[in-house]
């Protein structure tokens, strides 16, 4: 190779180039944020290609999700001046999917196997309990998953989870992988755990695997759990070619099950390896850089290292800025970012990170308000599933006759006997006499001579109309239970044998209890639909929403890191536990939270929250007062400096963190029998937070169900 080398290696420093070229043996990275790990990750897979030291197919490699691998795939791509195919380039759940789909036959399963998500796990686990008589008050079956989730992370199959440990949930283990097996199904947990339980019946397909396999590359390693760790030691064994890059003051996944030792050891496991450490940031201002770095250094637990900039602007310091409530937050940052839009920065470039999902609405709303553009990153698409949109196609046509899409949706659904070449006839008519869909069907189920769809055709319309004339006389939910009744929706679930129909019927009742809070349906079809709207924006210039933890690896010009109150962020689970672990991972979140800001990064937090009685104060969260002070301005939310002369503004207290006494971080809001924080339990949803307290309601964050109102008498405390 020439000294200068390729062209895909210039404008690398020289740690970058030695990660890049040392392409023989095992690799570690182990560098702060925005210092190139994943540039020097991709490459690195560029360079092996271009050296022609392996086909596509031989390499492996891992990334964090799905966009990521997709990412990785057009960077590449880029950089070679081609497209690429037949990389194993994807996550760990992809690509074990890739594996276990050629081999379903040594795990007992067959290679169409299916892979069931949270509600189908819980729904089987449910079976399992009724089965047993055992009472799911007394054992909650979201608990037993994840107790058998946590087993699996740990790359335990039932046979080999100890004796003693959880007894009744090692019993139930044993019997789910057996309905699964009959379901020829999955579940997350199983693509590694069966993989390696195939690599080790079967050495010779492991052997073909690590032979295949010549350079293997992972990203974001700290956050990987022991059963991926295990899977990797395994492939990696035939080439040795292993590349892992990582930051440990970026683990913030320990809690599902991820382990930071496994990057600590990276030397112990794969001896002789090289490790390689980035110290230049060039994402970052210097401002920026020294607040994340900063805030980082009060944990104890991490290795430490040197992380420098050679900008020369400095940028703005870090806004922290005091807000009044969650509503003046929302504001507060909507006003920003409309000036920042009208000053030339782009809303793809900008962000409001949160760290809890409950969080995104309020923005939500004043974006909507403000017409500000939005994606909500990883949120909640309970109104994209199947059964959602036929429930919602038949509330839209009775609201709105002339919706032809809606119309299409459900003619045949339930099955009427209604075909396609009736729909195409239908098409055709509306087409030639320029009247909707619905209309057309409507004069083709009157005029048309033969055709057995006839029929049918008037009934539904008959039954539409009667519906609709319900509206007058029954309250509006009502109406909706009658519709989907007497149409045969539900029914059609309720003898459909598959097991996914439970959950579907579920749902079902969830978007009539959601109809519950309006008053109009059309009051809820303009909801639903501004909800999807937004999720159909997907390649306009939009601003990111999403938590703290969908954030990592990602960066923006403009990084709003909101909501940043003791009891919320840090998050009450870390405040209840014993030691500093979990305080630690927030804190390591709070580090990628501002490091994935370039230019100008914002930290926001409430004066009050709105509860039960009225406002409560809300305490600043104690990482505030651990940003540098050099690197920070602290605006109050009067506008004013926060060391400047305090006022005395409702119960809000003004007060300047970096001098205070922890002691007053220790305060907690107590309301009614529920606090907020409080980890509570919900039949059907599960665990979860109180996140805020209204009447007998509350807010309630659901670890798998997301964030719902619940009134306090269905929920204990857990
Ligand atoms: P994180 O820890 O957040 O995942 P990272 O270490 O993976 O960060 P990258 O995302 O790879 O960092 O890089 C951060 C930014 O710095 C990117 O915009 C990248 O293009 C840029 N960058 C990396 N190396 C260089 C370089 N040598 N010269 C100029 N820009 C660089
Ligand atoms: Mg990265």
């Amino acid at each position: 190779m020439s000294e200068a080398g390729p062209d895909y290696l210039s404008n690398l420093n020289e740690a970058q180039r030695a990660a890049i070229e040392a392409t023989e043996g095992p690799v570690l990275v182990l560098a702060g944020a925005g210092t190139g790990k994943t540039r020097v990750l991709t490459t690195r897979l560029v360079h092996i290609l271009n050296q022609n030291l392996a086909y596509p197919s031989q390499i492996l490699a891992v990334t964090f999700t799905n966009k990521a691998a997709q990412e990785m795939k057009e960077r590449i791509g880029h950089l070679l001046g081609r497209s690429i195919d037949g990389m194993w380039l994807g996550t760990f759940h992809s690509l074990c999917v890739r594996i276990l789909r050629s081999h379903a036959e040594w795990v007992g399963l067959q290679p169409n196997f299916t892979i069931l998500d949270t509600d189908d796990q819980l729904r089987l686990i449910k079976q399992i309990l009724k089965a047993e008589n055992i009472d799911d008050r007394q054992h909650p079956p979201r608990l037993i998953l994840s107790i058998i989730s946590r087993w699996k992370d740990r790359g335990l199959t039932f046979e080999q989870v100890k004796r003693g440990e959880h007894d009744l949930a090692g019993k139930i283990y044993e019997q789910y992988q057996g309905r699964l097996q009959v379901l020829n199904a999955v579940d997350f947990g199983d693509l590694l755990l069966l993989c390696l339980t195939l690599f080790k019946q079967k050495p010779d397909i492991l052997s073909s695997y690590q032979q295949k396999f010549r350079y293997l590359l992972v990203d974001e390693y700290q956050d990987t759990n022991v059963a991926q760790y295990l899977w990797l030691r395994l492939l990696a064994q035939g080439s040795d070619n292993l590349c892992c890059v990582g930051d440990d003051d970026q683990s913030i996944y320990g809690w599902r099950g991820a382990e930071v030792g496994n990057i600590l050891k990276f030397e112990k496991d794969f001896p002789g390896a090289t490790v390689i450490r980035l110290e230049q940031n060039y994402r970052s201002t210097s401002h920026i850089l020294g607040a994340a770095s900063g805030l980082i250094a009060h944990n104890q637990g991490r290795l430490g290292k040197t992380l420098w900039t050679d900008d020369k602007s400095e940028g703005e310091p870090v806004l922290i800025r005091g807000t009044w409530d969650s509503m003046d937050e929302a504001r507060f940052i909507g006003d920003e970012i409309e000036t920042l839009q009208r000053r030339g920065e782009s809303l793809g470039q900008m962000a409001v990170l949160v760290r809890a999902g409950f969080q995104t609405r309020e923005f939500e709303e004043r974006f909507l308000k403000l017409g500000i553009p939005y994606r909500v990153v990883g949120g909640p698409r309970f109104y994209e599933r199947m059964e959602i949109r036929d429930a919602l196609a038949y509330l839209r046509l009775l609201v709105q006759p002339d919706d032809g899409l809606a119309f299409e949706r459900i003619i045949n659904v339930p099955k009427r006997g209604i075909g396609n070449t009736t729909v195409q006839a239908i098409h055709i008519l509306a087409r030639e006499q320029g009247i909707s869909l619905s209309r057309a069907a409507r004069y083709y189920a009157e005029t048309a001579e033969k055709g057995a769809a006839r029929v049918p055709l008037r009934k539904f319309f008959l039954d539409m109309d009667r519906w609709r004339s319900l509206l007058d006389q029954e309250p509006h939910v009502e109406v909706a239970k009658i519709v989907l009744d007497e149409s045969g929706y539900t029914a059609m679930w309720r003898e459909d044998k598959s097991a996914d129909a439970p959950g579907r019927l579920e749902n079902l009742k969830e978007l009539v209890r959601a109809l519950q809070e309006f008053e109009y349906i059309q009051g809820f079809l303009e909801h639903v639909s501004l909800v999807m709207d937004n999720n159909q924006q997907a390649e306009r210039e939009v601003v990111s929403l999403m938590t703290l933890h969908s954030a990592k690896g990602l960066e923006f010009n403009v990084a709003f890191l909101a909501g940043w109150e003791e009891g919320l962020f840090p998050h009450p689970r870390a405040l209840q536990d014993s030691g500093d672990s979990a305080l630690e991972e927030e804190r390591r979140l709070g580090y990628v939270g501002i490091s994935r800001a370039r230019k100008k990064a914002v930290v926001t937090y409430c004066f009050q929250r709105r509860m039960h009685q009225g406002w409560q104060t809300a305490i600043p969260s104690r990482f505030i007062k651990e940003i540098p002070l050099a690197h920070s301005v602290h605006i109050n939310a009067n506008g004013g400096e926060v060391s400047a002369a305090p006022a005395s503004f409702h119960r809000a207290p003004v007060v300047d963190f970096r001098n205070s006494k922890p002691s007053f971080l220790d305060k907690t809001i107590t309301l009614h029998s529920f606090q907020i924080g409080d980890r509570v339990f919900h039949q059907k949803f599960g665990y979860g937070e109180v996140m805020e307290l209204e009447g007998d309601r509350l807010d309630i964050e659901f670890d798998e169900a997301g964030s719902k109102k619940i009134i306090a008498d269905f929920v204990s405390k857990a």
